[in-house]
């Protein structure tokens, strides 16, 4: 495959914007080679600027469940821009996705819509210091809940102890109000608590990883987090921006269980425009200004384009919920397809797979946390990557992310994509 225009693009862009990209990832600095630049998408696959096709593993890093420039998204958009993009007051179409929301979703009453998910993040953790009168929070190593300051924190020198800034430009001031815990490691976050009794707002967790690669929670953790979290009258925020109306119409919270204080949403909830959401039971949201104290707000939040891709992408969830299942049977399917193809190698491996996300990580033990994410091999990954590219299969260009299935990829593309899987294996 040649990627002659794609590359002339990024050194183009490289003059003008920082790494050639507005999101890091997208560069390939974990994989090497030139970012490939996507002219359009229909379906299950991308068509690049060099005239390419890819089968995409990515959809869009979450929001394309349904698969591209699905119609019912693109139409209702398409109808609304007509109307005019922003007025800067309220719509009647708010109301009607967070009606929608707010049914399909547990546990909450209200919800408020944003423009990402990090603004989601950022805002959940606002509103909890604010109602709980607390300033710390505890995150979890390897979670990602957006760029605001209070997230780019890695762990201290300690195992328990306050983190450090792991960005430039995030203050010393801002970290030692993150504490972080290693996921899965309940008697961490135990410990967390005894240090920093009546202090702790609230826990923010990505219910099942994405971010490190796909990492599943196990049994009891969540659970032991909610229990935690109710005696100490610590708020559970549950990062739903990944798994939120992609596990299920109730997210992570439905398929596992367990109840959540405060819920944050982007990716499918804006269909594939600039949408987040953060929602929780009436009390908490109660609030929010201008009901309440806690300031919040955005220019273009709600915007008419963007509500209406939401709203027609929950409302084809909604009506459709079958998807779901079917989702988790191609993903079921790609991952015993990558087991057979794997086992037939020497290579050491695990893959882990909740619903629609799924990870093969070079690694030889199981992958419950950060660290042990880290030791999957980054030269193999690298080799595969690649391998798959030249195949025509787009896979995130790095180890430490979850791979989304959407509900356009056919059988024959998963056959096709398992067929590539097994002969780039077998070079590795
Ligand atoms: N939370 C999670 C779990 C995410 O995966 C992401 C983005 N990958 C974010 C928050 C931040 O969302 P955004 O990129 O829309 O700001």
């Amino acid at each position: 495959m040649l990627y002659k225009r794609s590359s002339e693009l990024f050194a183009q862009a490289s003059k003008v914007i920082p790494g050639g990209v507005n999101s890091p990832v997208r560069a390939f600095k974990a994989v090497g080679g030139t970012p490939i630049f996507i002219k359009e998408a229909k379906g299950a696959y991308l068509y690049d600027e060099d005239g390419n096709r890819l089968i995409d593993y990515i959809a869009s890093w979450g929001p394309m469940i349904l698969g591209h420039a699905y119609e019912p998204v693109t139409n209702a958009v398409i109808e609304k821009t007509k109307k005019g993009t922003s007025f800067g007051t309220p719509t009647e179409i708010e109301t009607k996705i967070a009606e929608l929301a707010v049914a399909m979703v547990p546990n909450i009453d209200k919800i408020r819509f944003v423009n990402s998910g990090t603004e989601a993040c950022m805002s959940a953790v606002r509103l909890a210091r604010g109602f709980t009168g607390r300033d710390k929070i505890i995150k979890f190593a390897g979670c990602y809940h957006g760029h605001s300051d209070s997230f780019l924190i890695q762990a201290g020198s300690g195992a328990v102890t306050f983190g450090s800034p792991n960005s430039p430009g995030v203050t010393q001031g801002t970290a030692k109000d993150t504490l972080l815990a290693p996921y899965n490691n309940l008697d961490a976050v135990e410990a967390l608590f005894e240090a920093n009794k009546d202090e702790i707002a609230a826990i923010i967790i990505e219910p099942i990883a994405g971010n490190m690669g796909c990492v599943i929670p196990k049994e009891g953790f969540l659970e032991g987090l909610r229990a935690l979290c109710d005696k100490h009258n610590t708020l559970l925020i549950f990062d739903e921006v990944m798994t939120g109306f992609r596990l299920g119409k109730g997210g992570a919270q439905e398929k596992l269980g367990i109840d959540a204080d405060i819920v944050t949403f982007g990716k499918v909830i804006g269909g594939g425009l600039p949408v987040g959401a953060f929602a929780a039971r009436a009390e908490i949201m109660s609030y929010l200004a201008p009901e309440g104290p806690v300031y919040q707000a955005g220019t273009l939040s709600g915007n008419p384009l963007a509500m209406a891709a939401g709203l027609a992408m929950l409302t084809a969830l909604n009506d459709t919920p079958e998807v779901f299942e079917s989702l988790e049977k191609k993903t079921a399917y790609l991952h015993e397809g990558f087991e057979k193809a794997l086992s037939k190698t020497s290579l050491e491996y695990t893959i882990n797979r909740f619903g629609s996300m799924i990870s093969v990580f070079f690694a030889k033990d199981e992958v419950v946390d950060f660290e042990t994410s880290a030791t999957a091999n980054n030269d193999t990954f690298k080799k595969y990557f690649h391998g798959m590219l030249a195949e025509g299969i787009y896979l995130p260009p790095s180890s430490f992310e979850s791979y989304f299935l959407n509900d356009a990829l056919s059988y024959e593309d998963l056959d096709f994509t398992i067929a590539a899987f097994e002969k780039v294996v077998a070079t590795l």
